[in-house]
């Protein structure tokens, strides 16, 4: 990643337009107003916490102050790739930022405040800023009346740390406003309104991430893991964000300017050209038909499923529905969610997923009665919080049978990694049937299908036994890719080695596939690989037929179909799955996307 100071060509008074480059995750050109997400203070509410709640008081606040100061490194980690002057300026203020919390005064004073007035940790923070910012401001000394801001920025971190509140409020911005922030949790980008928000960038996140799902599901340009993003740039600045390229330009020139609306016009001329392709069937040369479904991040989706074709929905993340709440989503409305699904798509399937949750991904509710985990990836999440949570699993359930009767539905399971899971959740939807018959609920006769997300390696290599179990397979290529290779999806220090060619990941994924056929099962792909022309003819030489995708991804993905033949991707296919080195298999693949 680097960092230019461009020279203005002279049509802008003294200025200079500075381009920063990171990753491009969601395609488009944005251009418009910045608005720097960090301000504002996050709200606190103050609770009386008893005697025996003290010490997981305390232990939550130690939590959050070890939080901040893993965030505060990864910032401090990225100033390295900074101009001289500026890394050392912004990495002065990050060490100051370290020590504060670090056995100081606020932490230790936080601490023994929860002990001795049992405040709640986030009330707690705030009294003892506010009183260290007025012992500061009293002695009248320039120094300590600089840092009084630092405290308070300090402070703002670890209560949203301890809240887990939305890093950014963006109501009140000026339409087509461009967010710039040093990190959007999935949750604070599925607020933006992509009609009033133009795109955004950040300092921090890798490709996979859900940020970066989220951003395509709402066709937001973005680019992402931007270092010195926020010291670049003043409120209301001039910013484009090339989420193609993956390059931010602040203070543009009129030239630069004039440039991107340029290509902004021809993306839209191309996709509006792609859009014709919606009619025609998904059919390769010489005659295979492939189903190309949507994934839904978000029901306001469906209408883009809709529109660009999609003959059902291969995933539906059901996380949307915890997101930035409180409380735990009952019975009634997810039903309400997932039965407007089902008779949007109008007979066609819909394959609703099992919360996701877990990890970084722990709904507020429940994250106030769990530890964080060391390891979150591989902690309590998904199917297997689920499970051990039935207040999660049992509603779910009972809204995906009712809405089962509303038209074709499926149930998938995220993060299977035995065939026991399997066998248990068939155990619990037989349970919530018959209480829902009980209650005169008439349902189906035959309980829908349900299936399993690919997506640990484990479950891969065991996908002959899970195909015992299971009524069909999806392959998340996102997380298998993550677990495989041993790389954070949403960490931009590893993304250049989060690689979909590498060798392992392909077996894996020939292995599952394999399995799936050899008994005549449904199998998809449903990661992000699928809605990438360059992985389509690879995926269906190795037998796939039916591939689920961001909606906007459907056209493209059908277009490479419609000039396939499935016979030579067969043969490439094969002939890329006798090679070891992914530079080999990248360049077998590229030189037959070329040609073919
Ligand atoms: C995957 O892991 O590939 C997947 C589709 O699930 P998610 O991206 O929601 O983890
Ligand atoms: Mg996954």
């Amino acid at each position: 990643m680097r960092i230019e100071e461009v020279a203005d060509s002279g049509t802008r008074d003294g200025g200079s337009e500075r381009r920063l480059s990171g990753l491009g995750v969601s395609p488009g050109i944005a251009i418009g107003p910045a608005h720097i997400a960090e301000g504002g203070d996050p709200s606190v509410v103050e609770v009386q916490i008893t005697d025996s709640e003290v010490e997981a008081e305390r232990n939550r606040f130690a939590e959050a102050v070890a939080v901040s100061l893993k965030q505060l490194r990864r910032l401090k980690a990225k100033t390295s790739a900074l101009p001289d002057s500026a890394a050392e300026e912004v990495g002065y203020l990050l060490d100051a930022h370290l020590a504060m919390l670090s056995n100081s005064r606020l932490v230790r004073g936080v601490d023994e405040r929860i002990a001795r007035s049992r405040f709640n940790a986030e009330r707690a923070v705030q009294i003892e800023i506010h009183e260290i910012a007025q012992s500061f401001a009293a002695m009248r000394d320039p120094y300590l009346a600089a840092r009084i801001e630092d405290i308070r920025v300090v402070g703002t971190r670890l209560i949203r740390n301890l809240t887990k509140q939305p890093y950014v409020a963006y109501s009140g911005l000026p339409a087509g406003a461009v967010i710039l922030a040093e990190e959007l949790t999935a949750a604070d980008t599925a607020l933006m309104d992509p009609g009033r928000i133009a795109g955004f960038a950040t300092v921090f996140g890798g490709a996979e991430g859900h940020t970066a799902i989220v951003a395509r599901a709402l066709g937001l340009p973005a680019v992402l893991a931007v270092p010195g993003l926020l010291e670049h740039a003043q409120p209301g600045d001039t910013v484009v964000i090339d989420g193609t390229d993956g390059c931010v330009i602040i203070d543009p020139s009129p030239q630069t300017v004039a440039e991107y609306e340029a290509r902004r016009d021809a993306l839209a001329r191309e996709r509006r050209g792609l859009a014709r392709l919606r009619k025609l069937p998904s059919v390769t040369r010489d005659g295979v038909e492939v189903s190309l479904e949507a994934n839904l991040e978000l029901p306001i989706e469906l209408e883009q499923a809709i529109a660009n074709g999609a003959v059902g929905l291969g995933l539906v993340r059901s996380e949307f529905l915890y997101m930035n709440r409180d409380d735990l989503p009952g019975e009634e409305e997810q039903y309400a969610v997932f039965s407007a699904l089902v008779r949007g798509m109008d007979g066609k399937p819909v394959t609703v997923r099992t919360f996701d949750l877990g990890g970084e991904k722990l709904a507020r509710p429940l994250s106030e009665h769990s530890p964080q985990p060391a390891n979150p990836a591989l902690g309590l999440r998904a199917i297997r919080l689920s499970l051990q949570d039935r207040r999660l699993l049992d509603p779910q359930l009972a809204a995906m049978l009712r809405a089962a009767g509303d038209g074709p539905l499926r149930i998938l399971l995220p993060m299977i990694s035995t065939a026991g899971e399997i066998r248990r959740v068939r155990g619990a939807l037989e349970q919530v049937a018959r209480r829902l018959r009980r209650r005169g609920v008439k349902l189906p006769k035959a309980l829908p299908p349900l299936g399993a997300m690919i997506e640990v390696p484990g479950a891969a290599l065991a996908a002959d036994s899970l195909a015992g179990e299971a009524d069909f397979f999806a392959i998340g290529t996102n997380d298998l890719i993550q677990y495989t290779l041993a790389i954070d999806r949403g960490d931009e220090q590893v993304a250049h080695l989060y690689n979909p060619l590498h060798p392992a990941v392909l077996r894996l994924i020939q292995f599952t596939i394999e399995a799936a056929l050899r008994r005549s099962m449904p199998i998809s792909v449903c990661g992000e690989m699928a809605g990438e022309p360059r992985f389509t003819a690879l995926l269906l030489g190795l037998g796939l037929r039916n591939l689920s995708m961001a909606p906007r991804n459907i056209p493209r993905v059908k277009q490479r179909i419609r000039g396939l033949d499935i016979t030579a991707a067969a043969r490439r296919a094969r002939a890329i799955m006798d090679q070891s080195d992914t530079g080999r298999i990248a360049a077998l693949l590229d030189d037959f996307n070329a040609v073919a």
